[in-house]
């Protein structure tokens, strides 16, 4: 950056692409740096935004992809050329499939040089396709703010999802005057684009409320879309005013506390086999939602879907659906309500159907709970990380979860009491994620600690991540639970085991009693090894009051669990 008078000192791309970004309110990045974007990081923190540097672009793109989620703000994501971009794309993916607010930004090979076989060269447009709503290459400097308010406005607007920014490291070495810099600015901030959202109807709303004051069997049923809408006080409002049951995806766990007593978790089954009108509020009827048909749902349930992506409501076709954004339709919803009120009351025979039924299951696992089994199952470390959660009151820890059986588990066992404190696998089951999302959540939410409790496996995705954890000193604690191996010990029958390659470990296993917590003290992190409900608690209570980076590795008896979690159906 050439200095003379302000308005006539040339400023480089890579400063103009920084400025943009601050303009438009990103305050954090996520990435890894190298050829020919590392001056774009340097000028991004001298101007204020926080670079959080990985190690792989996988978790990188996984983290700005839950800094989105968790914040509402699109997650920005930083990739050299070629095969940075390529290990984007699983952060990118993982946006679309979630609908969550990303930006990928990569640089690319010089314009000149495409088709001769350049340094990292690759179509970056073509590869990034499948999995964003929009993408932009910048041809020259003086489309860069045009282009960066573009990605993060699509990213954010109507359904969120994935949008790519890419640079060309030409473009990256034009530079402009100052002057020149800031009337692109100014003239790109004005022409900021916002995706239109259809206002929902008052016919419509009057059809929700008669269909909702006719049901025998309401149940209300929330997700993503209802958490990233911050719609849980109009979640809240709805549900104690109607007195309706509610079951939240798993991650709209937390928007209504779990110990609500209209909660219908623990009767899951029997709340969506028996309802006859589903309120489903910003969370699409897929697979996690038996795709709303029978046997699971009565074939005569009436689905009223709130989604702010009209396109989700033609292709599912409900009985109604109410397009906009969770919190803004809810408003509608409850005022309208207000006027003509009702309420289930305990004696409803649904309401008494469903505690009764949640006492039960609840009582059942309780039970199952309370055993002190060692070598450890799944269900005894998991309650005791539940106790020490439950312990630390408010703020709650986000929890960050992943693994088959681990995740499984952790979602029936761990509690959530707040809105938007549960990370998983998602729309997409990606297993990998979970450093990536510890990392984005601590800095998403610096006033929570963040708890990550999954298997051997999914740490191992991206396990060198916990030297990003040390050297930011996040308060993250890691709980790994070491059954060795993908679902544990070695399953197979024995008259599957030959060929040449027989004595090989089996496909599932990794090194017995591997030591994860070691990995973590190579960095100067803190690292436990337990297999002991008394050495679990101990290290909890150390870990959760240091703050600091740790790993508890947790030894788990290799054949607790079953392949493939509570999916086998699918394997
Ligand atoms: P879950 O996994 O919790 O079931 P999904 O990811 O399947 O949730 O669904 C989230 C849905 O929420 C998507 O269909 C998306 O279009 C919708 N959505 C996203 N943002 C909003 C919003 N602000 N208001 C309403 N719906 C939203």
């Amino acid at each position: 950056m050439a200095e003379s008078t302000p308005n006539t000192a040339t400023i480089d791309c890579n400063l103009l692409v920084a400025k943009a970004l601050a303009r438009a309110g990103v305050t954090h990045m996520f990435g890894v740096v190298g050829i020919p974007v590392t001056s774009l990081a340097t000028r991004a923190v001298t101007l204020g935004i926080r670079f959080i540097a990985f190690h792989n672009e996988q978790s990188a793109g996984y983290a700005a992809s839950a800094y989105g989620y968790l914040t509402g703000r699109p997650g920005v994501l930083l990739t050299v050329s070629g095969p940075g971009c390529v290990h984007g794309l699983a952060g990118l993916s993982n946006a679309a499939v979630n609908c969550w607010p990303t930006v990928m930004i990569s640089g690319s090979c010089d314009q000149n040089d495409v088709g001769k076989g350049d340094f990292q060269e690759l179509d970056q447009i073509a590869a990034v396709k499948p999995f964003v709503k929009f993408s932009v290459k910048a041809k020259n400097i003086n489309e860069i703010p045009n282009c960066v308010f573009s990605v993060l406005d699509h990213a954010g607007s109507g359904r969120p999802g994935g949008c790519y920014l890419d640079i060309p490291s030409d473009v990256l070495h034009q530079t402009l005057t100052e002057l020149e810099a800031n009337k692109l600015l100014d003239d790109a901030e004005k022409n900021r684009y916002i995706e239109p959202v259809k206002s929902v109807s008052n016919d419509d709303i009057a059809k929700a409320i008669s269909a909702i004051r006719k049901a025998e069997r309401p149940l209300i049923v929330f997700g993503k879309g209802a958490a990233i809408a911050r719609a849980e006080n109009e979640i809240k409002d709805l549900v104690e005013k109607t007195g309706i049951p509610f079951l939240p995806t798993p991650m709209g766990k937390g928007l209504l506390p779990d110990t609500h007593e209209l909660a219908a978790t623990a009767a899951r089954s029997l709340a969506i086999g028996k309802c006859d009108v589903a309120i489903v509020v910003g969370a699409r009827l897929n697979w996690l939602l038996h795709f709303g048909e029978p046997p699971k749902w009565s074939k005569d349930v009436k689905f009223i879907l709130i989604d702010v992506d009209e396109g989700e409501i033609e292709f599912r076709k409900p009985y109604l659906g109410l397009v906009g954004d969770a919190k803004k339709v809810l408003k509608v919803l409850n005022k309208e309500i207000k006027d003509d009120p009702f309420c289930l009351g305990r004696t409803h025979p649904w309401i008494e159907a469903i505690t009764n039924k949640v006492k039960e299951n609840v009582s059942r696992m309780e039970g199952q709970l309370a055993k002190e089994v060692v070598p450890f199952n799944f269900l005894t470390p998991m309650r005791i990380i539940r106790d020490a959660i439950i312990g630390l009151g408010s703020p709650a820890p986000i929890l960050v979860s992943e693994g088959a059986n681990t995740m499984d588990v952790g979602r029936s066992v761990l509690v959530q009491t707040e809105p938007r404190t549960r990370l998983d696998a998602g729309t997409w089951g990606t297993m990998g994620v979970g450093l990536g999302y510890c990392i984005a959540a601590a800095v998403a939410s610096p006033d929570r600690l963040v708890v990550a409790v999954e298997g051997d496996s999914g740490f191992g995705f991206s396990a060198m991540e916990v030297e990003t954890l040390v050297r930011y000193q996040l308060p993250v604690v890691v709980i790994v639970f070491n059954n060795g191996g993908v679902y544990g010990g070695d399953r197979r029958n024995p008259e599957d085991i030959t060929g040449p390659y027989k004595d090989d470990p089996a496909p599932t296993s990794f090194v017995p009693g591997a030591a994860y917590h070691l990995l973590i003290e190579a960095f100067g992190g803190k690292g436990y090894l337990v297999g002991t409900p008394d050495e679990l608690k101990s290290a909890l209570t150390e870990s959760f009051s240091a703050r600091k980076p740790a790993v508890i590795n947790v030894t788990i008896d290799p054949y607790a669990g079953a392949e493939s979690g509570r999916m086998q159906h699918k394997n």
